[in-house]
């Protein structure tokens, strides 16, 4: 049925029934065959999702496989140790996705008999689900009729309509949730949903998109009018921050101390003791700091060795100190730990990684 109500629905399609039939049709003949698509088991469709937040396709391809191998089921999941998790996570980045999908796992373990919930409230109540995770399982896993909005469906939305909006703007936003709500079919929104996110990142892409071969073209505002390359207008680029900082790696007979980091992009990953540094900063006395807080001393030796390495927009260079400790060191905690380089190795930052890789090396 001809929609004439594409003002009052707001996404501004005029025919949505035949778009949506164009968009499935080519969805089926052209989708990619990824390893999360051949299941309809909510757990892997989590899985998959909460990877592919923040992360490509290719990269997240072989994570998604060795993680399901490793734990195939939520029970599994929520048995395992966290620094087993963390381990299969490391190289993924944003580790705090891997902390709330374990925290989650062992709730459904807990209050839902092992079983992902269907119910859009109880799902939505578990750590780190937000709108998007909340609409891509619910609909691909169980077929509830709950829209996604991702960059690449942002960006359909916006050009079907020809309006400059960003999913980055909050305001935008809202509107574009709107537009995606109002275009979901009744049934089959799993499928609905991954065909405007593969039309996003196969044809709609966000320069020089392909309207020549995209399926809803003459539905396309943007594309009538000559705007699809100028919507989104770029979001502005973030300039990298230079960042210095200083690690301390101190031995105790043969073992390294390493504390656990903590925030959004490192979260329960182990790395040496370090400390940010103001610009002109001394780091000897910074470090011996961050040292004394965590009850070690240590005499420390400059390196000279510099490390330089990249985490979203921060550039950061290391000053890499080395030490022995001195009288009676502190054992392991939660937060603290002396490890045996080689031996049994909790799940480390890349820049650990690398300074232990020297080390041996
Ligand atoms: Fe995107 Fe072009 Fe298709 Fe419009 S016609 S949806 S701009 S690829």
């Amino acid at each position: 049925m001809a929609e004439s109500s594409a003002g009052a629905a707001g996404h501004g399609v005029r025919d949505s029934a035949s778009l949506r039939r164009a968009l499935l049709a080519w969805y089926r003949r052209h989708r990619r065959l990824l390893p999360w698509r051949a299941t309809r088991d909510p757990y892997r469709v989590w899985v998959s999702e909460v990877m592919l937040q923040q992360t490509q396709v290719a990269t997240a391809t072989p994570y998604y496989e060795r993680f399901v191998a490793r734990f195939p089921d939520v029970r599994s999941l929520a048995r395992a140790p966290r620094a087993r998790v963390l381990a299969a996570w490391a190289g993924l980045g944003y580790y705090r996705r891997a902390r709330h999908l374990h925290e989650a796992a062992g709730i459904v373990v807990r209050e839902h008999a092992g079983r992902v919930p269907s119910d859009p409230r109880a799902f939505a109540t578990l750590p780190g689900v937000g709108r998007y995770t909340l609409g891509a399982v619910l609909s691909m896993g169980f077929g509830r009729p709950l829209p996604v909005l991702d960059g690449n469906v942002a960006r359909v939305l916006a050009r079907l309509a020809a309006r400059p909006l960003s999913v980055k703007r909050p305001a935008d936003a809202k509107r574009l949730w709107a537009m995606a709500e109002a275009l979901l079919p009744r049934t089959g929104a799993g499928n609905w949903n991954q065909a405007l996110m593969e039309l996003g990142a196969l044809v709609c892409t966000p320069r020089a998109p392909r309207c020549d071969a995209c399926p809803v073209a003459r539905h396309c505002r943007a594309r009538a009018r000559g705007l699809a390359e100028a919507i989104p207008a770029p979001a502005p680029r973030r300039a990298p921050v230079r960042v210095r900082r200083a690690v301390a790696c101190v031995r105790r007979g043969g073992r390294l101390l390493m504390v656990r980091r903590e925030g959004a992009l490192l979260d329960g990953l182990w790395e040496p003791p370090g400390v940010e540094l103001g610009r002109g900063e001394d780091a000897a006395p910074a470090l011996a700091r961050r040292l004394a807080e965590l009850g070690v001393r240590a005499r420390l030796t400059r390196t000279g060795r510099q490390v330089r390495h990249t985490i979203t927009h921060r550039d950061i260079r290391v000053e890499v100190w080395e030490g022995r400790a001195n009288g009676r060191a502190p054992g392991n905690t939660s937060r603290r730990r002396w490890i045996a380089p080689g031996r049994v190795e909790p799940a480390l930052t890349a820049l650990a990684a690398r300074l232990l890789r020297d080390l041996r090396g």
